[in-house]
């Protein structure tokens, strides 16, 4: 007896993965006996097979409360969980919010089940999911290969926290998967790729990197945040892990912060939930209860932004004021091709960027509501950011236009605003350069 509630007590210390199993087996809003008939009847009634990704936006890995019916996941405050004796530890696979809270674990689940993921951690950001994957895969010695246009954080963090640390990156131009390969070292453990990145629009050719990480057995891991799942999920292309800055269109109304790292295997999954406990790194409950509400509606934020992005791209490229303009949508992307195959349903997102002709920070002072100037994307109300001052003004000048941001770069996230407006909007201040 004493021995088992040592295991048991034990199990909860290390990642053992039957403790691992145990948790996720019963995640899914609590134990069946616990339910009113009413909810039994709710959750348990058959669904028609093989939804689409529309419906599963909506209703994928979420249930309604066996308690209550609700439709909502309840937003579990609690830090701690009452266990009913030592001998019924974790029966109702919770102890402890560092280590898995409900509601934080009802988005765990949809994000992986929307991702095609065997599971997912859900973190406090973006940055803090790519921090939880080179944690969890890296250790001093090991080399990275990663993209050379990948967001302005991870570079740093990278530059700034793991190669002090004793960990190696080759940041390399990953339009060539031949590149990516020439690159690997005998200590390469990762292969780190973006697409499409932030804020260029590159994009890496997933199925082909993958084979590469295959054959010399390496992971991969890539950042989707920009493509989101609507347009390009990783996991189908052969990634190992994917990350999303669920801050961006997983929440998609300027609501909260948050960042996901989804694993295609049990063994991946593992080693993340086993990091994300240790680092003390779990989201809030109140921001996942917001997130689970926000991303039904990404599907359909995704498709209108999509739709207005081309329309403004086309828009900018007859503009005389602009020298260029990169959408993966439009026949001019370099890597049009790739954009077609990889990305779903002709959809390309909702992020473009133009070069000016002209001072763009006048381009800023002088544009008009519905445009907004800050920082974040992916949300529906419209924003504009001269990169070069903005974003990208800690870069050296010599490095930023390495990367292709030059000092006329405009990146534009399109809201879900009449994309007219937003056209007349652009037009006024472009004709004022
Ligand atoms: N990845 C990409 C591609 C991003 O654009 C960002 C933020 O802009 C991040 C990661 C980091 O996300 P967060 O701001 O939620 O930490």
């Amino acid at each position: 007896m004493l021995t088992t509630k040592l295991a048991r007590s034990l199990q909860t210390r290390t990642a053992n993965a039957s403790w691992l199993r145990y948790l996720n087996s019963s995640c899914s809003n609590g134990s069946a006996q616990n339910g009113s008939s009413i909810a039994r009847h709710l959750s348990t009634k058959p669904w028609i097979p093989d939804v689409s990704m529309d419906t599963d936006m909506v209703h994928g890995g979420v249930v309604p409360d066996e308690k209550t019916g609700a439709i909502l996941t309840p937003v579990y405050l609690s830090t701690t969980f009452v266990q009913e004796s030592v001998d019924k530890y974790l029966e109702k696979g919770y102890s402890y919010s560092r280590t898995n809270n409900p509601t934080v674990k009802m988005l765990e689940e949809k994000v992986a089940k929307i991702e095609h993921g065997y599971d997912s951690i859900c973190v406090s950001t973006g940055m803090a999911a790519t921090a939880s994957c080179i944690n969890a895969f890296m250790k001093t010695g090991d080399h990275c290969v990663i993209t050379n246009c990948s967001y302005g954080g991870t570079n740093r963090i990278c530059r700034e926290q793991f190669v002090p640390l004793g960990m190696e990156f080759d940041f390399v131009d990953f339009t060539d998967p031949a590149t990516v390969e020439a690159a690997i070292k005998p200590n390469t453990k990762m292969i780190f790729s973006e697409s499409p990145t932030n804020p260029t629009l590159t994009l890496a050719d997933l199925d082909a990197i993958s084979d590469i990480a295959k054959k010399h057995g390496l992971i991969h891991v890539c950042d989707s945040t920009f493509a989101t799942p609507y347009v390009c999920r990783p996991l189908d292309h052969g990634c190992d892990l994917t990350i999303q800055s669920l801050t961006k269109y997983y929440d998609g109304l300027n609501i909260g912060t948050g960042g996901a790292l989804v694993a295609k295997t049990p063994e991946h999954y593992e080693r993340i939930k086993l990091v994300q406990n240790m680092n003390g790194n779990i989201m809030a409950p109140m921001t996942a209860y917001l997130i689970l509400q926000t991303m039904k509606t990404m599907g359909l934020r995704v498709r209108q932004q999509s739709s207005s992005a081309m329309k403004i791209a086309t828009f900018l490229e007859s503009h005389p004021n602009v020298s260029k303009v990169v959408y993966p949508g439009l026949a001019s992307h370099p890597q049009k091709e790739l954009a077609d195959r990889q990305h779903r349903d002709n959809l390309h997102g909702g992020m473009l960027w133009f070069d000016v002709k002209g001072d763009p920070i006048k381009l800023m002072d002088t544009i008009k509501r519905p445009w907004t100037l800050c920082e974040n994307l992916g949300a529906t109300e419209s924003i504009i950011t001269a990169c070069a001052v903005m974003t990208h003004a800690n870069m050296l000048r010599e490095d930023r236009l390495k990367v292709g941001i030059t000092d006329g770069f405009i990146r534009i996230s399109v809201g879900i605003e009449d994309p007219d407006d937003l056209i007349r909007g652009l037009d006024d201040a472009l004709n004022q350069l």
